[in-house]
């Protein structure tokens, strides 16, 4: 069954400090440049209607169900109020099934929360939001998705003229981490709860009625995080700006403005340009995770229990968890990607081991697992190594005790490790080509990034790891 859009919206049952209903601002010629037929076709869209609509998605509509979110957040670690400075939900469309997700526009003009911004979006970072987000759900990453690029026909000033774009993007909510700091800082305990309550319906309806409900939802929350960075982890993903505004409830990613998959591996890999001191380095993106969380925790700890010291003890408890779940996900998934089943504890020294080989020897990281699962040993740039050939025969032998055939260690291997991922260049270049009003590299890089588990298919130049750099590769946000 499918259906045009089903929108409703729930979140303006919270009192209106939460958000603003302002004018639209159209746009003269917009021209649908990218649409997502799969993620059209999961929401049980008609995606022929939706297509012709092209007004809709360029912000030219005012629907009766639109408004922009207010939100706060640590940016680098500095408390700001923000807000939707460019971003205009259409509506909250329910699915023939019955889910609900949020529709949103981003670059589709000024809000009540621009703080002097123009409210747009050039065409480059839309398509990248495109690109990294797909790679992402495709990789079987928790993430937002875009639905849809419309050039809007009229340019942005950024440090040039660039063209300029709406991105539609769907998520389960974009209730934030920062949503809650904004309800502590700007409201009372009363909207706290109030937050809280809807966030509970939105993402975790069966706790509506348990009498712990906020502590477990803190729980809820926090191990969603901490599975979504153990799986950025996993693939050698930095996100580059980790603030709490770009942290959601429901652990799905979003913003992929400076972010990008590692080349060379090493644990201090900073991609953002804006990143100039490292907090959201590689390596640091497990703690920052736990930061962000911590004040989630602060603005319910007035719900968690009648004294503040009880609060901040189930608070450090939950937080704990944090640390645990992390681990063990990130530890098991390592024990998966060199094909062991069952993690033992003596397998994190052999992960370890293997991670610092990497690191010594300047290896790539997607294309050393890659290595691995194919049995392409001679290319591991350790390989001839006294400690290369160590690691590779202690792997061996621990396979070896697994006792289990080789296509099943094959299989997870395979299961685990992208043969392909968004390399840095072909993002580039697709992105370069697509302000230039040419969508076919972006168009063949989706098609690549859609499979990226799979090995039967030649994957040619995409899995290169491109040119050696002279200087780091930098991405840039707020454009
Ligand atoms: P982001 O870097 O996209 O997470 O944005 C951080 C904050 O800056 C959010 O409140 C955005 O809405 C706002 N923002 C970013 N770019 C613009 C822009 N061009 N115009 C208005 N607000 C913006
Ligand atoms: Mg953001």
């Amino acid at each position: 069954m499918t259906t045009n859009w089903n929108f409703e919206a729930t979140y303006l049952e919270l009192r209106d400090m939460f958000y603003h209903r302002g004018p639209i601002h159209p746009v003269d010629t917009p021209e649908l440049v990218l649409f997502n037929e799969a993620l059209a076709a999961s929401l049980g869209l008609d995606a022929e209607a939706v297509k012709e609509d092209v007004a809709l998605l360029a912000g030219n509509i005012q629907t009766d169900t639109s408004f922009s979110e207010a939100y706060a957040g640590h940016q680098f670690g500095h408390f700001t109020m923000l807000g939707d400075g460019r971003a205009l939900m259409l509506g909250e469309h329910v699915t023939p099934n019955g889910k609900r997700v949020d529709v949103q526009l981003k670059g589709s003009g000024p809000t009540e929360y621009s703080r002097g911004g123009d409210g747009r979006a050039a065409i480059g970072p839309m398509v990248r939001e495109f690109l990294i987000s797909e790679a992402m759900h495709s990789l079987g990453i928790p993430t937002n998705r875009a639905l849809s690029v419309v050039k809007t026909g009229e340019p942005v000033m950024r440090q040039r003229p660039e063209q300029g774009a709406v991105l539609t993007r769907v998520a389960s909510s974009h209730l934030r981490v920062g949503t809650f700091q904004y309800a502590a800082a700007a409201g009372s305990i009363d909207d706290v709860i109030a937050l809280a309550d809807y966030a509970i319906r939105r993402h975790d309806p069966d706790l509506a009625n348990q009498p712990n409900r906020y502590e477990q939802f803190l729980g809820r929350v926090i191990a969603r995080q901490a599975k979504l960075i153990a799986d950025w982890q996993l693939v050698g993903f930095i996100h580059g700006v980790m603030n709490t505004d770009n942290t959601f409830i429901s652990g799905e990613g979003l913003d992929y403005g400076p972010c990008a998959f590692m080349d060379t591996y090493h644990p201090q890999t900073v991609f953002s340009s804006i990143d100039r001191e490292g907090r959201y380095a590689y390596a640091n993106q497990p703690y920052i995770g736990s930061w962000n969380l911590a004040r989630l925790a602060e603005t319910l700890l007035p719900l968690l229990a009648d004294t503040q010291e009880v609060a901040i003890d189930i608070a450090n408890r939950l937080l704990n968890d944090y640390t645990e779940t992390y681990k063990t996900a990130y530890f098991t998934g390592l024990a998966h990607k060199i094909g062991l089943y069952v993690r033992k504890e003596e397998d994190d020294a052999l992960t370890d081991e293997l991670l610092r080989l990497m690191m010594e020897t300047e290896s790539d990281f997607t294309n050393t697992f890659r290595s691995l699962t194919l049995g392409e040993f001679e290319s591991l740039p350790f390989a001839s190594r006294d400690d290369g050939k160590a690691w590779l025969s202690a792997w061996q032998k621990r396979l070896g005790e697994q006792g289990l055939p080789d296509e099943d260690v094959t299989r997870l291997m395979r299961q685990h490790n992208p043969a392909v991922i968004p390399r840095n260049h072909h993002v580039e270049s697709a992105i370069q080509a697509a302000a230039r009003g040419d969508f076919a590299p972006t168009e063949m890089l989706l098609a690549v990034l859609r499979k990226p588990y799979d090995y039967e298919t030649d994957h040619g130049r995409y899995v290169s790891p491109g040119p050696p750099r002279s200087y780091p590769y930098q991405t840039f946000c707020g454009t």
